[in-house]
Formats: structure tokens, sequence, C-alpha cells
């Protein structure tokens, strides 16, 4: 039979494109958890889907009660079969708000959709994973949160959780920021992909040995055109993607980024848990340091193959990590 597999934010951007990717190998049956159902839909006609290789679920990632919903549909759908694939890859990126917006939940959105939500939704459906053949579970990460990159270390603001004070006191309403400190949407934004990165690497040594799960994380390349963002104004939309296409080489086309991420869920190649995947693209900018060989490694950009990179810094911080966890469980109530 097909594999199930479970992905979110599908009516846009990587997301749509992944789906496309995944449709188009024949062997999956995709469940698409989006806000808008109507949107969806279209975009299933615009790609012309197969309608047995997809279903379309409501998932409002700014509500725990609506992930919680998804998952028990997510259970009913499948009807006793495994659950083969979980991405994550649905997000909001807010840098041009000066003022925080909370969900109905009262927690600051990028850090209740991008992260928290996920975070949620991997622990209700972890259960369904351990019965699968060859289980994966991915949450789309960045070179953003990723500090010890050129771009994530040098392009102010820097992703940094400092103490989780914000955390610790609730995460709600006025508190607006992890590190507690006031609000500022770029910020919040990569702080909240750092998350995803640490919570991946908490999941691999949580639960990999004993459950066989593969657990990894991925940087697509700077898909400049994907409506992530829209709130910047129309020069930057029209200049970001040339600038990254002709000066800095960091570009991907949101088909190629599809594949990518597609590419995680059913290579074969890309069992390994724990790793965070990037494509060896030619953007140097993009790319991390590597003490051993002294070089700087592309990742991102068009072309290229599949490799391991590295996370350093505040991500790879075990006990910042330990912190992040146990205070989104908390949160979110994932047990
Ligand atoms: P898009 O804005 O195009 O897509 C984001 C998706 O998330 C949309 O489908 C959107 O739904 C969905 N979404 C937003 N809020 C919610 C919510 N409350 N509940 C459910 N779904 C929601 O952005 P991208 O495709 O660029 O981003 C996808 C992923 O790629 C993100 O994790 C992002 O961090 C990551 N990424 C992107 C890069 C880039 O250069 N674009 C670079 C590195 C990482 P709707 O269609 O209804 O708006």
């Amino acid at each position: 039979g097909k594999r199930t597999i479970v992905l979110t934010g599908t009516s846009s951007g990587l997301g749509k494109a992944t789906l496309k990717a995944l449709c188009a190998r024949g062997d999956n049956f995709v469940i698409c958890g989006v806000r808008d159902m109507e949107k969806m839909q279209a975009v299933a006609e615009e790609l012309g889907l197969d309608p047995s290789s997809y279903t379309i679920r409501p998932l409002d990632l700014s509500s725990f009660a609506s992930v919680r919903r998804f998952a028990k549909e997510v259970k009913a759908v499948k009807g006793g079969k495994p659950l083969d694939a979980l991405v994550c890859n649905a997000a909001v990126y807010l840098p041009a708000r000066d003022y925080p917006t909370f969900t109905p939940d009262g927690i600051e959105e990028s850090l209740q959709i991008n992260h928290l939500s996920h975070f949620l939704l991997v622990s209700l459906l972890l259960d369904d994973l351990k019965k699968a053949k060859d289980p994966r579970c991915v949450i789309v990460g960045s070179i953003t949160g990723n500090d010890n990159t050129i771009a994530g270390a040098f392009v102010w603001p820097r992703a940094s959780l400092g103490d989780l004070k914000g955390m610790q006191e609730g995460a709600k309403e006025p508190v607006s920021m992890i590190d507690g400190k006031d609000f500022n949407g770029a910020k919040a934004y990569k702080d909240s992909k750092m998350c995803n990165m640490m919570t991946v690497n908490e999941l691999h040594k949580r639960y990999h040995d004993a459950t066989g799960i593969t657990f990894s994380s991925m940087y697509p390349g700077c898909i400049a055109e994907t409506a992530l963002f829209r709130e910047k104004r129309q020069w930057f939309r029209t200049l970001f993607p040339l600038f990254m296409k002709y000066v800095t080489g960091g570009y991907v086309s949101e088909n190629e980024a599809g594949e990518r991420l597609a590419q995680t869920v059913w290579d074969p190649a890309l069992k390994t848990s724990g790793q965070y995947w990037c494509w060896n693209g030619q953007a140097q900018q993009f790319g991390y340091y590597d003490p051993a060989t002294k070089q700087v490694r592309g990742a991102g950009g068009s072309g290229g193959t599949v490799f391991p990179g590295k996370l350093a810094g505040q991500v790879m911080d075990q006990t910042k990590a330990e912190k992040m966890w146990e205070l989104s469980s908390e949160i979110t109530g994932a047990t």
C-alpha cells in the first residue's frame, strides 16, 4: 500500500511544492493539515492531484485545541494503519510588526504556530509513527536559527533564547519573546526556528533508540518567492529573489525546495536520525565553517547534493535544549 504522510502548510510555498513532489511519486498518501480548507481545495485542483493521493483536514496551528482535533482526525483517516511520516512545515514570519500579535491561546503567533503547536503535534502522533516500517519525522529548520552560519550569525537580529525567561513565565500575553525581552518580529521567527532544530535534536536523543523513528531537520535553501515574505515591502519582494539568485547564489525554486523536503521522507540515504540536511549549492554565505577542513561549506542555492549540515552554538546547547523541551511540554500539555 501507499505510505501515509502528514504534512502541515500544504496550501502555499514549500509545503505546496512538497505535496506535489510526494504525490508525483505515486506511492504516497498525504494528509494535508491546513487552516484554510477552501484555499487548499483550489490548490489541489490547480496542481491536478490524483484524489487517491491526498486528503485535506483542518489544522489551525494557532490553537492547541485545533492541533488535538487534527491529531484525532489523522488517526481516524489512517484507521489503525501506522503513520509513515510527519512533516512539520507550516510557519509564519512577521518582521514588519512593531507590536506582538497573540493567538487565541494567548501566545505570540510565531512561537505557537512555528514551534509549540508542532511540538504538541509530534507528541500526539509519536505512537502512530512508531509502528511504521521506516518512520520519518521532519521539522523544517532554517539557517536563520543556526547561529554558526554567516547569515544566521551576522544578519541582525540574531536568534537567541537567552535564559528562556519568557517561556519560564508561561509565554502568555503580555510576554512575547522566549527570552522575555521586548518584541521583535524577525527575531521571534528566528527563535522559533532555533526551537524547531533543538526539538529535532531532543527527539532524536530521547526517542530514536526506543522507537526507530528517523528524526531530522533540514534547510531547503532560500525560496525567495514564497508567501513567507508577504509582510515585506514590495520593493523587497521584487529585489530579494534577484539578489539571492545573482548575488549570494542562495536562491532555490519552490519546486526544487519541494523535491528536497520530499526527499527527507523517502530517500534511504537520508535515514540517519538526528541530522540537519542541507544541499550543497553555491551559496557560501549560507554555509557553515567547518573547523576540521578550515573551509566554508555552501548550503542553499540550486543544484548540488544533500549532506549533513553542522549545527553549532546555542542550537547545540544541551542544557538550554532540555530546558526548552521541559517548558514547551508544560505550556502545550504534551506528554
Ligand atoms: P509560506 O508562507 O509560503 O507557507 C507557509 C504555510 O504555513 C502556508 O501554507 C500557511 O497557510 C501555513 N500556515 C501559516 N499559519 C498557519 C496556521 N496558523 N495554521 C496552519 N497553517 C498555517 O512560507 P514557506 O513555504 O516559505 O515556508 C515553509 C517553511 O519553510 C517554514 O517552516 C519556513 O520557516 C521554512 N523556510 C523557508 C525559507 C524561505 O526562503 N522561504 C527558508 C528557510 C526555511 P496559508 O496558505 O493559509 O497562508
